[in-house]
């Protein structure tokens, strides 16, 4: 304690984040997060010791270049032999930052035992192996990378149990849905996910077989990577998201629903026994759920604003419907499934939405692709890791077979 009651640095232990994928939006996010809660935080210093970005090793180099410690270890996952650094070679080596390479670094790193907190913000199933490596070593996980719960949530549930790894949702539903279950120290009955609808809430079928990349990746409410953008456009997002919610919570997929609420503002809710529902409100900024997952179970001042209640304003909730979006349905198929049919569901959508991307499909074939590629699988129902993996081969195969590309 100083003469002036504060805590001076050293007088804090420090927590040690690795940010697996902090080039994108969640990471970005993660590294605003932390540095504010240096400000704010009287019991922990915080520092990033890990950061890995993909390609865009520019944007890597200015933000670790840009926290007060630089990072102990950088990880470039796209390069993997530690040759063709790019521009920012330079940059980086002056951070004097232990530099590795490839995708096996993110796995040593996300097991390293100088890291306290993992945060998984590796979009898709690229993120699945270190996202194991830090639920096998026993982490504390903020998870933002759903797509690996998808692939493999019985394996990881089971491993988190082995291991004592504590997986705090970052979604921000499900960030939601555990601080409703913590307020009412009580066994949800149901789990209600909240969708914002996407770009496409209002539009008809016939629009939306016509839809652009450019205006899928035109969000309401949320400014995201490109992936999970377009996942909010098909709904298959919320898809993920129940299937996300099903194995982080054990519920069943007959006892989670969906409920689209445009403003995004309650983030889901929670039915108890009782019939009372609980619900958790804020503005539509991930940084309170980011934060939340680093701090639980302490609250702390956030960067996240607050929203402004000097003005009318509307909470509206409407049905989802499943018939202009049928990608939603599929959610609840796959979780009820559970087995091999997430890992073809989600290796399927992540091939779908590339090829929309590159404009080689139509909006619509999205979720048609997935539904033939799931539906042409023979299910198994409790398959190893191996097999989840091999079938992620298969069903991208598959996908692409179906639309005659490569
Ligand atoms: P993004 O595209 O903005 O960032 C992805 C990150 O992953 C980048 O750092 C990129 O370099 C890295 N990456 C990409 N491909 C990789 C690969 N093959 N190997 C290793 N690293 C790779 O994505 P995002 O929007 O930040 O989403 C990240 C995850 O968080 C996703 O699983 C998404 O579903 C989830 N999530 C995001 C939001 C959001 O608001 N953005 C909200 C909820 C959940
Ligand atoms: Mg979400």
């Amino acid at each position: 304690m100083n003469q002036d009651g504060h805590h001076s640095e050293d007088d804090r232990s420090c927590q040690n984040v690795a940010v697996l994928g902090a080039t994108g939006s969640i990471g970005t996010a993660t590294i605003d997060v932390v540095t504010q809660l240096n400000r704010v935080d009287p019991d922990f210093r915080w520092h990033i010791n890990t950061a890995s970005g993909h390609r865009n090793t520019q944007l890597l180099a200015e933000l670790a270049g840009g926290l007060e410690h630089p990072p102990d270890r950088i990880v470039l996952s796209d390069n993997k032999n530690g040759e063709d650094f790019g521009t920012a070679e330079a940059e980086l080596r002056a951070l004097g930052s232990k530099i590795e390479f490839g995708p096996d670094a993110l796995v040593s790193a996300a097991s390293d035992k100088s890291v306290d907190v993992v945060v998984a913000a590796i979009v898709g199933r690229a993120g699945l192996e270190s996202t194991m490596a830090a639920v096998e070593a026993g982490k504390r996980v903020a998870l933002a990378n759903k797509e690996t719960l998808v692939v493999a949530g019985p394996v990881v549930s089971r491993c988190c149990e082995k291991s004592g790894a504590e997986l705090l949702p970052v979604d921000s539903e499900h960030s939601a849905i555990f601080q409703c279950i913590q307020a009412a120290a009580s066994k949800p009955k149901k789990l209600i996910l909240t969708a914002s609808g996407g770009p496409f809430r209002k539009w008809t079928r016939e629009q939306m077989d016509a839809a652009t990349p450019k205006s899928a990746l035109a969000h309401p409410t949320w400014q995201m990577g490109p992936k999970i953008t377009i996942d909010s456009a098909t709904m298959i997002n919320k898809a993920l998201e129940v299937i996300e919610a099903r194995w982080l919570f054990g519920l069943p997929a007959d006892a989670i629903e969906v409920v689209v609420h445009p403003q995004s503002i309650i983030h889901s809710m929670v039915e108890f026994e009782d019939s009372s529902v609980i619900a958790q409100l804020s503005p539509p900024d991930m940084r309170l759920p980011i934060q939340y997952a680093l701090t639980y179970p302490r609250r702390l001042p956030c960067p996240s604003p607050d929203f402004d209640r000097t003005q009318p304003w509307d909470l509206t909730l409407e049905p989802a419907d499943l018939e202009r979006f049928p990608g939603l349905e599929l959610g609840f198929e796959v979780a009820a499934a559970g087995g091999t049919a997430g890992a073809v569901l989600n290796a399927a959508n992540e091939e779908a939405v590339g090829l929309f991307l590159a404009g080689k499909i139509r909006f619509t074939d999205i979720v048609r692709g997935c539904r033939e590629v799931l539906e042409n699988h023979s299910h198994e129902s409790d398959p190893p890791l191996d097999r989840l993996l091999e079938l992620d081969r298969w069903a991208r195969n598959e996908l692409h077979k179906r639309f005659e590309v490569s």
